[in-house]
């Protein structure tokens, strides 16, 4: 064995999308509530390197860490209800298990062997799940994704399986997740589903420890009953997870509340350093169900349908809520509604306007529409990403004058490239891993609202674009009201723009939603939603009066140069591209 960490494995059977990244966040948050230091991971079975090309219809989000890594959005919950340190090794998939194992068959690694799925795919399974052990980790929750009984998930359920043998008993613990479907018609809950996928996991030698029970009502006792014995699973290890009321934040609430947070503890060895404390957790809850304020936001998005594709964001809203003491209700715009109906007819009532990024020319000019409604009639704005972009270009053509412009990404050719690419990624022809990803450090600039926000100077934030905005326009639109209130700290790259003739409009070039949790909402969503409560209840928010354009600060003008290209490059090289 090479270290202490105990290990949670978290299969999810019967159907697809039970939440099983919740309920692994869940039992991770509970665990750190009771001071044991928790790492997370989920491994993805399916057959890219990640999901970073992989369009939002089918995967949703992509999430994005601070080393730079493109992954799976249920490490989103994970850095949402645990303080684990997320990063590259938290997430990997199939696709990159068989990359690292060609690349040692090419280099003959494997000394002329045959090789195979078991055991050089299991063993490079299992040496990316032990990556995120280590000393300092008490207990590693690790969600695999899938559903038992899939065909590509084989190699992963066999790799689990011989890393319970290699840890020896007592060090591991295997948590399956499924539904008990309820039959209206004669008013059952089931369990053969259920059954029948422990069944299959006890083919491949897996035999589960705990079964936590997606349902819509209680299970009664005859039932646990009946899964303990069908299913081997102790009965105090037979859990409910019913659908919760007002939030997923409850879910974490409703397994304490059965004591698996004990339970798992005791089987796995683990002593408690803390008493667990959930008031803090309540109160955030509380404030869901009994708000003080409600305001309306409308998110306008190409992917809009998908409730997945926009998660981080929508979850970022609901803290920005939290923190107001209030609860957002998101109007979903689709970019197609506004080209078809118009901005007035989509937006009219709504209290705040938040544009996503986003990638490709589909929707752009709705984008255009709702941002230039939002500046025009002084609802608050917020940009992110491509909504930074769109924010740019629009003030270029609105305010500017600037006919046409655009970004270079949707109009090579135009005469007023406000957004375009750095000198030296023009050459660049790959799609995957060729963004600026990861963290980057800002600096603010003191009394706009971006630095009132944050009550800091320098911040760090996560980026995934490639386009960045084009200096030679700086001067242009700083002249004409737009402030450049979070620049790189070589000045070199924008990263926040504000427009000073307006109560609220903040637009980043990196995307804050991956950073706010329900208990701490990120600066830039807690004031944006506070800003459009005073817009929802009449009032203006006042802007301090140093928030001012102040043009002798602003570099010159001028095309990305070499030098600064040549450090963002390397920038860029740093966080692993
Ligand atoms: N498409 C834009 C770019 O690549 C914005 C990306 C985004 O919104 N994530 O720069």
């Amino acid at each position: 064995m090479t270290d202490s960490t105990k290990y949670i494995f978290v299969t999810g059977g019967v159907v697809s999308s039970l939440g099983k990244g919740l309920t692994a966040a869940s039992l991770g948050m509970l665990l750190e509530g009771h001071g044991l230091n928790v790492a997370m991971q989920k491994i993805d079975p399916y057959i890219n390197v990640d999901p970073g090309t992989m369009s939002p219809f089918q995967h949703g989000e992509v999430y994005v860490t601070d080393d730079g890594a493109e992954t799976d959005l249920d490490l989103g919950h994970y850095e949402r209800f645990t303080h684990s340190r997320i990063g590259r090794a938290s997430n990997f998939t199939t696709g990159r298990v068989y990359d690292t194992v060609i690349r040692k068959e090419r280099r003959g690694d494997y000394l002329g062997k045959t090789v195979q799925v078991v055991p050089h795919i299991t063993d490079e399974i299992k040496e990316r799940i032990s990556a995120v052990s280590g000393d300092d980790i008490d207990v590693a929750v690790c969600e695999v994704g899938g559903t038992v009984g899939d065909i590509e998930g084989l190699p992963f359920l066999e790799a689990i399986r011989q890393f319970a043998l290699d840890r020896g008993r007592g060090n591991v613990l295997f948590v399956h997740l499924t539904l008990l479907p309820h039959l209206r018609a004669s008013g059952e809950m089931k369990t053969k589903p259920t059954q029948h996928s422990v069944g299959k996991l006890r083919e491949i030698g897996i035999l589960p420890d705990m079964l936590i029970c997606r349902c819509e009502q209680p299970i009664e006792d005859e039932l646990r009953d009946k899964l303990s014995l069908f299913c081997n699973v102790p009965r105090h290890s037979v859990i409910e997870e019913q659908d919760v009321e007002t939030s997923i934040y409850e879910v974490p609430l409703v397994l304490q509340q059965q004591d698996v947070d004990t339970v798992i503890m005791k089987s796995l060895g683990l002593e408690p350093t803390k008493t667990l404390e959930l008031a803090h957790w309540e109160a955030m809850i509380d404030v869901l169900r009994k708000p003080r304020h409600t305001t309306e936001i409308a998110v306008v998005g190409k992917y809009i349908e998908l409730q997945d594709a926009y998660k981080s964001i929508y979850e970022a809203l609901t803290h920005g809520g939290i923190a107001n003491g209030g609860t957002v209700k998101i109007r979903r715009v689709a970019t197609s509604e506004i080209e078809a109906d118009g901005p007035e007819a989509c937006l009219r009532g709504v209290h705040g306007v938040l544009v996503p990024g986003g990638f490709g020319e589909r929707g752009l000019e709705g984008k255009v529409q709702t941002t230039q409604w939002a500046r025009d009639h002084r609802v608050p704005f917020f940009g992110i990403c491509l909504g930074m972009q769109v924010a740019s270009v629009e003030f270029a053509r609105h305010v500017c004058g600037l006919d046409g412009a655009n970004s270079t990404e949707f109009d090579p050719d135009t005469d007023h490239p406000v957004i375009s690419l750095l000198e030296e990624q023009r050459e660049l022809t790959d799609k995957g891993g060729t963004m600026r990803l990861g963290s980057y450090p800002c600096r603010l600039k003191p009394g706009s609202l971006a630095a009132r926000a944050y009550g800091e100077s320098l911040i760090l934030e996560r980026h995934r674009h490639r386009y960045e905005f084009n200096n030679r326009f700086r001067r242009r639109l700083a002249e004409r009201g737009m402030l450049f209130s979070g620049l790189s700290p070589d000045e070199s790259l924008v990263e926040i723009v504000e427009v000073t003739d307006h109560p609220w409009f903040v637009a980043t070039q990196f995307h804050p939603e991956f950073r706010s949790k329900p208990t701490s909402a990120h600066p830039l969503f807690r004031e944006f939603v506070a800003a459009s409560i005073c817009y929802a209840e009449g009032r203006e928010p006042t802007r301090d009066a140093s928030t001012g354009q102040d043009d002798s600060e602003l570099p010159p003008p001028a095309d990305p140069p070499t030098p600064k290209a040549v450090a963002a490059r390397e920038r860029q090289e740093g966080a692993g591209i």
